[in-house]
C-alpha cells in the first residue's frame, strides 16, 4: 500500500519547503515553453507571511536549483552576506 500523504485539507502551512514545491510545479508546468520567460516565483524565505515573487527565467531557475543549497529568494530577504570583507588595518 502506497505511503497516505498528510491531509492537507486544513490548509498548506507557508514554509520554505512549500514555496520550494510550489515554485517546482510551477517551473515543471511551463519548462516546456519558453526557457528563457521570466517567471514569477515565490520568494522561499523563512518568513511565514512572505509571498513576494523572485523574477527569473526558467533557465535561471533550472541552473540555480542544481545547487541543492540554492534557494529563491527576493531582493529583500537575501541575506546580507559580505562577500569579502575588507583587511582591516590596524595601525
Ligand atoms: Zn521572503
Amino acid at each position: 500500500m502506497a505511503e497516505s500523504r498528510q491531509s492537507r485539507a486544513d490548509g498548506i502551512a507557508r514554509t520554505p519547503e512549500t514555496m520550494r514545491g510550489v515554485n517546482e510545479m510551477i517551473w515543471e508546468t511551463l519548462a516546456r515553453g519558453d526557457r528563457h520567460a521570466v517567471v514569477a516565483f515565490f520568494c522561499e524565505c523563512e518568513s511565514p507571511g512572505c509571498y513576494q515573487p523572485v523574477w527569473l527565467t526558467l533557465e535561471t531557475y533550472e541552473q540555480s536549483r542544481r545547487d541543492p543549497a540554492w534557494t529563491a529568494l527576493a531582493d529583500i530577504h537575501r541575506p546580507a552576506r559580505p562577500a569579502a570583507e575588507p583587511a582591516e588595518a590596524h595601525t
